[in-house]
């Protein structure tokens, strides 16, 4: 089936007692089980809305089996927590989630385990790889410069090395991008921003071969990150529309980036989709679709924060992927915390704004952005 299908009927069970096409929303935190052969606990990632979503999900990135958590924080933490052992070591791409970053600040070195960030390139990624290394952790495009990260060429070097490789697809969605089908171990999404996609919905995904996933759930279960049955049916319904958002929102990112990038008005532009994006060639062969995230910098002489005031449609807000158009300076929310020194190493400037583009109309939205660079 084609992701379109998949995403309105994998997955799904038929509510019995009246025919109704939905899943029936179970609320029950206590479950019979004496005529069952598993212990049914919400906590335990097994019961009916939970299954609902995690099998859609497993359809859409083409995985074995998949579990729904609470955040994307939960999912990242349990595949950390589940996997790795005190002694082991971990290459993480640069460009991070902000959140995934303070995680392993915190808590890595704590239980033990060492790790190394590399520039987002194959050659970098790979040079960083230790006789211990024990998993490569990615995101693609990163957040917010849009940088490509060449998913199959680093599977390929690192399975033979038995070193689990873990990406986070928020950014793509599984519409556009399949880690798995690339040769990645196991991928994470945070179901915030695009799965959710209504800016109403905090959830993560973990989707990947049954071995693997069961390690992460094991760990799960201890630390109680699990979804409830409301937010799970939730999840299930956006996802029926996923492939409709993303394509659109990726064809609405695509004309905008070709418009912000022809006005003198506006300095680079950061979208795969461009054919002068350095990433351009690897994301056209692993991408089915650009995506919806971009990011462009203001003409000097443009005050950034006085610009998003302007600003009468997109509205200034952090998070993404919503139906809606949100724009942000990664310099005041996503990337504040991080020291300016390696901000501008990145070249995390004031002038970079991060546009999460909706599903409105493309020319509405371009007209927004146009009109407020004149100030
Ligand atoms: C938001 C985000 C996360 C964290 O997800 P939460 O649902 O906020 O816990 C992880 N990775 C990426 C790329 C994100 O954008």
């Amino acid at each position: 089936m084609k992701k379109a299908t998949e995403a309105v009927r994998a997955g799904n069970r038929r509510e019995n007692n009246m025919g109704g096409l939905n899943t029936p929303v179970v609320t029950s935190s206590a479950i019979e089980y004496l005529d069952d052969s598993e212990v049914r606990y919400p906590r335990y990632f097994n019961t009916l809305n939970h299954a609902v979503a995690a099998d859609k999900m497993s359809a859409l990135e083409g995985a074995e089996t998949g579990l729904v958590t609470s955040s994307g924080m939960a999912a990242t933490a349990s595949i950390l927590f589940g996997l790795l052992q005190r002694g082991d070591h971990v290459v993480f791409s640069e460009g991070l989630y902000g959140g995934t970053y303070a995680l392993i600040a915190a808590d890595l070195d704590r239980i033990g385990v060492a790790y190394s960030f590399a520039e987002p390139q194959t050659a970098t990624l790979r040079a960083a790889v230790r006789n211990d290394t024990r998993m490569l952790f990615a995101e693609s495009p990163t957040n917010p410069l849009m940088t490509v990260v060449d998913i199959a060429a680093l599977a390929e070097f690192a399975r033979p090395r038995g070193i689990v490789t873990v990406l986070d697809n928020t950014f793509a969605t599984p519409i556009l991008q399949n880690p798995l089908q690339l040769g990645f171990d196991l991928v994470v999404h945070s179901g915030t921003k695009y799965l959710g996609g209504h800016s109403d919905l905090i959830c993560g995904t973990v989707n990947g071969p049954r071995d693997l996933v069961g390690k992460v759930r094991e760990h799960a279960i201890n630390h109680g990150g699990c979804l409830n049955a409301q937010d799970c049916y939730l999840l299930e319904r956006s996802l029926k529309t996923l492939e409709l958002r993303v394509r659109r929102q990726s064809e609405n990112a695509a004309a905008i980036a070709q418009r912000l990038h022809a006005d003198p008005r506006v300095g680079r532009v950061f979208y795969p989709g461009l054919a002068s994006d350095p990433g351009h060639a690897v994301a056209a062969r692993q991408m089915d679709g650009f995506g919806g995230m971009l990011s462009f910098e203001l003409a000097a002489g443009i005050e950034p924060v006085a610009y998003l005031r302007r600003l009468r449609l997109v509205t200034p807000a952090v998070s993404l992927g919503g139906v809606e158009s949100t724009i942000c300076q990664p310099l005041a929310t996503s990337h504040q915390k991080m020291p300016a020194a390696e901000r501008e190493r990145l070249g995390i400037t004031a002038s970079l704004l991060r546009l999460s583009t909706g599903i409105e109309d493309a020319g509405d939205i371009i007209g927004d952005l146009l009109q407020a660079l004149d100030g």
